[in-house]
């Protein structure tokens, strides 16, 4: 028997964390924070746990949605241990650390929040345990009753990421974390466990997304380079900027896309070091391909930005979804004015982020970036192009087919999302039981 509670991330893409107690051994599943919400209410809801036994966590991969909240938990479970993989360690490290400069800002020291230290990070880093792809290891909580063995498996989303098989000797659970099916620019895609599972935690991301809408840009890219504009990308630094910019150079290399000057900077090349250092241990489609290499320029170098519209150039630049006062959210408002330029967005788009409002509106639109921001006409070109790291929803499916599960519980997706893929399963798979997540609902399964 398994209860699973959803602190985070059930009927939405937020602070992902979800509870199993099995036979008196507490585990959560990830630890997020809510990217649009701001003090507690970005944090899962602890308290639903607080008189449970809670002995590990264990994080499918360093996205801030699935990781960012572990300082919080460590301060109210320090005895808590955390396992990853070595590389979702590896860039943990980096994005905590550059989380902790961002929440000092945002925060201030009035916060009702106890703000963290890099030293805390540094000790909370140094205790968490690694484990590498499909290496079977034992969870036995404080009161646990009985071994329950688990195990990572490569999930071809972004460096280190994983899905987690949980075996407690009479179910198998799996947690498929953020899935891509298909093989991206550096990192191969998923390698699902080969066993029989009874229960599968199915992300639905692109659950309401329709697939036909994934077009090829280099066409498009170089209409806007060969009429002297520049192109604007915003990114996620951790997955997004990395396949973004191998993409981008390997088209420059096979002469499909016009060569340009290319600006990165910031925690997206950090996290480009540690895709390189680690490429010959993980799965990557070519071992001999080195970020570092590609010639770039660094964006934070630039003070006035005219300065990128004077070639053309592919700009770099995170939030993935434009977010405020973060560089390309900064950037996008210079881009606005440029009749000759573009931005193309790459990712999902979290409804009413600025990121959303500017993929959703086209030249000529008047568009209003932020609450206390002035509207403003958009006069460069805005594209939307996908390059998915997530799982197509037509591979949701697919994964269900493959695993062929008693029970699905659908989590991390909208309600849209969850909709079309709980339909879609109930359609094709009749035996199979069908849940959605709700916040602090409790399922016994
Ligand atoms: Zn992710």
């Amino acid at each position: 028997m398994i209860k699973f509670i959803p602190l985070g991330g059930a009927g939405e893409i937020g602070a992902n964390c979800y509870y199993l107690g099995i036979e008196g051994t507490g585990i959560l599943l990830d630890c997020g924070m809510h990217p649009q919400k701001s003090g507690l209410d970005s944090l899962p809801n602890f308290d639903l746990i607080k008189d449970l036994p809670v002995d590990y966590v264990l994080i499918s991969h360093a996205h801030m949605d699935h990781i960012n909240s572990l300082p919080y938990l460590v301060q109210r479970h320090p005895y808590i241990k955390i396992i990853t993989t070595p590389q979702t360690r590896a860039i943990a490290e980096l994005t905590l650390h550059n989380s902790v400069s961002i929440f000092r800002e945002q925060l201030g020291d009035h916060s009702y929040m106890k703000l963290y230290s890099h030293e805390e990070i540094d000790l909370l880093i140094q205790s968490i345990e690694y484990r590498s792809y499909e290496e079977v290891f034992e969870l036995k909580g404080y009161n646990g009753l009985k071994i329950i063995k688990a195990s990572f498996h490569g999930a071809g989303h972004i460096l280190g990421s994983a899905g987690i098989l949980i075996d407690t000797g009479e179910e198998r659970l799996f947690y498929t974390g953020d899935i891509k099916l298909s093989s991206q620019s550096l990192i191969d895609k998923a390698r699902l466990p080969k066993t029989k599972i009874d229960l599968l935690l199915l992300e639905t991301t692109y659950g309401s997304t329709d697939t036909r809408a994934i077009l090829s840009w280099s066409m498009e890219a170089n209409t806007i380079i060969s009429n002297g504009g520049s192109i604007l990308i915003p990114v996620f630094s951790l997955g997004k900027h990395q396949e973004i910019l191998a993409t981008v150079w390997n088209l420059m290399q096979k002469g499909t896309l016009t060569e340009t000057d290319i600006y990165t900077g910031g925690i997206g090349t950090k996290i480009n070091t540690v895709y390189d250092y680690n490429r010959y241990n993980v799965n990557m489609l070519d071992k001999e391909f080195v970020l570092k290499n590609i010639s770039q320029k660094n964006l934070y170098d630039i003070t006035n930005y005219e300065e990128f519209f004077k070639s053309p150039s592919i700009v770099l630049a995170s939030s993935g979804m434009m977010l405020e006062s973060t560089a390309s959210y900064n950037l996008a408002k210079h881009w606005l004015k440029n009749p000759r330029s573009a931005i193309f967005t790459v990712g999902y788009m979290e409804k009413n982020t600025p990121g959303y409002k500017i993929a959703n509106a086209s030249k000529g639109d008047q568009i209003r970036l932020s609450e206390l921001s002035e509207s403003e006409i958009v006069k460069c070109q805005i594209q939307c192009f996908r390059f998915p790291s997530h799982a197509f929803r037509e591979d949701l499916i697919e994964i269900v087919n493959k695993l062929n599960p008693g029970k699905v519980i659908l989590v991390h997706g909208d309600p849209l999302s969850i909709d079309w893929v709980g339909e879609h399963i109930l359609k094709e798979f009749r035996h199979i039981k069908v849940f959605s997540a709700e916040a602090g609902k409790e399922l016994i399964l």
